[in-house]
């Protein structure tokens, strides 16, 4: 039989009715389950997710800037002991390489397990999360939902790691929640059921503040001129390097890199520096590190460039140049061509060529009026489909869901 799979988001979204949005204190409580204290796209996701459980809990392995900004938002924070989470440990490692800190983590089991039996229902929001959560929650009778932000598939996991991540949601999780088709179509060719999976894209506030792009390129002390930007942290799949190559072919062409090696990838930011140096493009790239003004800073350039060179599970970075009605290329591979409606509101290149990349610059730049059309259509599509208010939607009607099954 072939298992159905429920498209929160792009479907028609599932009514909130009044009965399952009942009075906070008949509201199921959560376990909000987190590996890392650092802010990427998967925590800012949770942060937009978790306005309607103030007064549940967030179990974290780690304290930092996240575990401030989930009090701030009033849910109870726990840590978990110091020195038993997985930070050192990279997400496709292999399971010798987990073997010595098994004490710690069946430690961090036990905590989970004690934290999830004051709550209703758990909810991990990384696939460590889930991994060490999982288990725990059906120990002590609680559904768990996995908010799967990643992509499962060889690109980014081992073999052994996508079968086990799979089997333990096969057996435990209640729901998938994954952020794409493409992440969706991912975890069941892993061997994840179909029946599991609810696709609820990511959402983003809306608002963006109009500002001037001459005050902005002032401001960052950039001369007038043609000018594109790069905004992910840096990390070797994210392909910055592939940006800085197309940039050599560009004479004139300028390039902001936001964005910082948030986990571990200082090598990788050392040889973008490198290259750009090699290229003889190191006056045209201006690094600006992590920021906080993302949305604002895309208003100061004529393209943003998302190159990422393997798939993307969203990408939450071309949302919000689709909201600041800038101009999109990316490259065609993970959930890129479903967010730009198959390339009629964004331009799709293919990954790792700095040719083809170079060649779409060129034709975007030469003619922007030819793109403006376009632009409006990418701007129209994210208000339509990826706010947050529509994700915090159907996430609620998932946890309420979970909640209510026997
Ligand atoms: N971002 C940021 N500051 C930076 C670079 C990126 O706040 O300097 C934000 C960016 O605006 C986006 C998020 O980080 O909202 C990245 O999410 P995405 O889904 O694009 O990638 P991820 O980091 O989750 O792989």
């Amino acid at each position: 039989m072939t298992e159905a799979l429920s498209v929160g988001m792009l479907a028609e979204p599932a009514p909130l009715g009044p009965a399952r949005t009942a009075e906070p204190r008949n509201r199921p409580r959560v376990l909000f389950v987190t590996h890392t204290g650092t802010m990427s796209g998967a925590e800012l996701v949770l942060r937009d997710a978790v306005a309607p459980w103030a007064g549940s809990t967030a179990f974290l392995f780690e304290d930092g800037a996240f575990a401030g900004i989930l009090r701030g938002l009033g849910l109870e924070i726990r840590l978990a002991r110091p020195g038993a989470g997985l930070s050192g440990l990279r997400r496709d490692a292999s399971v010798l390489r987990a073997l010595p800190k098994l004490g710690r983590l069946a430690g961090l089991a036990l905590d989970i397990a004690r934290a999830a039996r004051t709550c209703d229902v758990v909810y991990a929001n990384s696939q460590k999360a889930f991994l060490l959560s999982a288990l725990p929650a059906r120990l002590v009778g609680r559904p768990i939902i996995w908010h799967l932000h990643d992509i499962l598939d060889g690109a980014h996991f081992g073999r052994a790691q996508r079968i086990v991540q799979a089997r333990l949601a096969n057996l435990c999780a209640t729901r998938v929640v994954v952020p794409s088709r493409a992440a969706a179509d991912a975890f069941i060719r892993a061997g994840g059921r179909a029946s599991r999976v609810s696709v609820v894209p990511n959402g983003l506030d809306l608002d963006v503040d109009p500002r001037s792009p001459a005050a902005l390129r002032a401001e960052l002390g950039l001369p007038a001129g043609p000018l594109i930007g790069v905004f992910s942290r840096l990390a070797p799949w994210k392909g910055q390097d592939v940006v800085i190559e197309a940039l050599a072919r560009l004479p004139g062409l300028r390039c902001i890199v936001v964005g910082a090696a948030l986990f571990g990838e200082d090598a990788y930011a050392a040889q973008l520096h490198a290259l750009a140096a090699a290229h003889g493009v190191a006056d045209r790239v201006l690094f600006l590190g992590q920021r906080s003004d993302v949305p604002r800073l895309m208003q100061a350039v004529d393209a943003v460039v998302h190159p990422s060179v393997d798939p993307e599970p969203f990408g939450r970075t071309l949302v919000e140049a689709m909201l600041a009605g800038i101009p999109v290329i990316a490259t065609d591979t993970g959930a890129a061509a479903e967010i730009l409606d198959g390339g009629a509101v964004g331009t799709l290149v293919p990954p790792r060529r700095p040719d083809r990349l170079a060649a779409a610059l060129a034709v975007l730049l030469d003619d922007p009026d030819a793109v403006a059309a376009r632009t409006r259509l990418a701007r129209d599509r994210a208000l339509t489909l990826y706010g947050a208010d529509r994700m915090r939607d159907a996430l609620t009607q998932l946890i309420l869901d979970a909640a209510a099954r026997p």
